[in-house]
């Protein structure tokens, strides 16, 4: 480059600078410091850039004077800056580089939960100290979500999620537990942990029964559904032999009254058990336990942990010979008492539906049994009692 070409090219980049950032003035004739401000979404920002004799942006020094709250939003960022610098060919586009990262910082300001101010930390620390530090399981590092744990009067394990919210104690905090009900926590902003935690404890106080009634039949039955079943679940399907099993669905409330119950097999199994259901229903007490009216009023022994294993009522299903497919487990079965051979909803109404043997009715598939050839039927939606 010859040195009028040069002495051109710099007036050309001066003239840019100026255009974009009217408050960033070089301080020196060779025109190697600047000093002023950027200007980004209306923020100014005090920056100071040194270039080398040469000019050379690579070895340029910045300092960007900000906020730090901002130096915080751009921890992270610093690598990008510099990684830039090293790659701008001259001084417009790493100031332009620069301000971009600046507006992503403050985009980010924007949308952050304000940093909470230090009587925030005291008060929560003292809060805690009142509740007891052995009832605190987890927090995390900006002391916004806390995990306290709680247990009932049968010696359950409970655990309480506290999320504050950003704008704390005005906003009531963000409450979960692993209920049947939904969670109804009063808040004030004079509200203490130690009050949460205290309403949570009535919360489980008023579940205690339920919870009782649904663990007896845990511990006295093999529960095929659900696979694993969690404190907010209310609803059991109970093995009762071979491809039979009852469906209850508890009320939380009222844990001890009849529940919904809905019996699944092989219709020669099922009808029975459902015409003993509808003639003894007044015979359940609501006093008792769900388990021992359920045993009463079916006239049957529950299969249970101590008398079988549960792998003799997992039966695999006769089309895809696996026992769970996604959540469902194999719960069409064949009607013919010498089949009884049990198959997935879905894998049944595929099967049937690929033989041009089969009909449809409205929502229900006609055909033969995959196994015994004898007719079966299948529901085309999720089969529902
Ligand atoms: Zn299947
Ligand atoms: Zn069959």
């Amino acid at each position: 480059m010859s040195s009028a070409c040069k002495l051109m090219h710099v007036r050309l980049m001066e003239s840019l600078l100026a255009k974009d950032n009217p408050l960033l003035l070089p301080l020196n004739k060779e025109r190697t410091l600047y000093d002023g401000f950027l200007t980004v979404q209306e923020q100014d920002f005090r920056m100071r850039i040194q270039l080398p004799p040469d000019r050379q942006i690579k070895q340029a020094k910045y300092k960007l004077h900000c906020s730090w709250q901002l130096k915080h939003l751009l921890r992270g960022y610093e690598h990008i800056v510099k990684q830039r610098l090293q790659q701008s060919a001259d001084l417009v586009s790493f100031i332009l580089e620069l301000k971009t990262v600046l507006e992503l910082g403050l985009k980010r300001s924007s949308e952050c939960i304000a940093i909470p101010p230090p009587q925030y930390y005291s008060q929560l620390i003292s809060e805690m100290e009142t509740l007891g530090w052995d009832m605190l399981l987890f927090i995390d590092t900006e002391f916004q979500t806390l995990k306290l744990k709680a247990e009932d009067s049968s010696g359950r394990q409970h655990i309480l999620t506290i999320k504050f919210k950003s704008k704390h104690p005005a906003e009531a905090p963000e409450c979960s537990a692993d209920l049947p009900i939904p969670l109804a926590i009063t808040w004030t902003p004079q509200s203490t942990l130690q009050q949460l935690h205290k309403q949570f404890m009535l919360v489980l106080e008023s579940l205690t029964e339920f919870w009782d009634v649904l663990d007896e039949i845990d511990n006295q039955t093999w529960i095929l559904e659900p696979e694993k079943p969690s404190r907010c679940d209310t609803m059991r399907r109970i093995a009762i032999g071979n491809n039979v099993s009852i469906k209850v669905e508890l009320d939380p409330r009222h844990p001890k009254m009849l529940p919904e119950c809905c019996l699944l097999g092989a219709e020669h199994v099922v009808t029975p058990l459902r015409n003993k259901l509808n003639s003894n229903m007044h015979l359940w007490n609501p006093n008792s336990s769900v388990l021992h009216n359920l045993r009463d009023v079916l006239k049957i022994k529950f299969p249970s942990p101590a008398t079988h294993e549960k792998s003799d009522f997992s039966v695999e299903c006769g089309i895809c010979y696996s026992y769970r497919l996604e959540a469902a487990i194999p719960d069409q079965v064949c009607n013919d008492p010498r089949c009884g051979q049990p198959f997935h909803q879905a894998c049944l109404y595929e099967w049937l539906r690929a033989l041009p043997s089969s009909r449809q009715s409205f929502n229900i598939v006609f055909g033969e049994c995959p196994y015994c050839s004898k007719p079966i039927t299948v529901k085309v939606a999720a089969q529902k009692c």
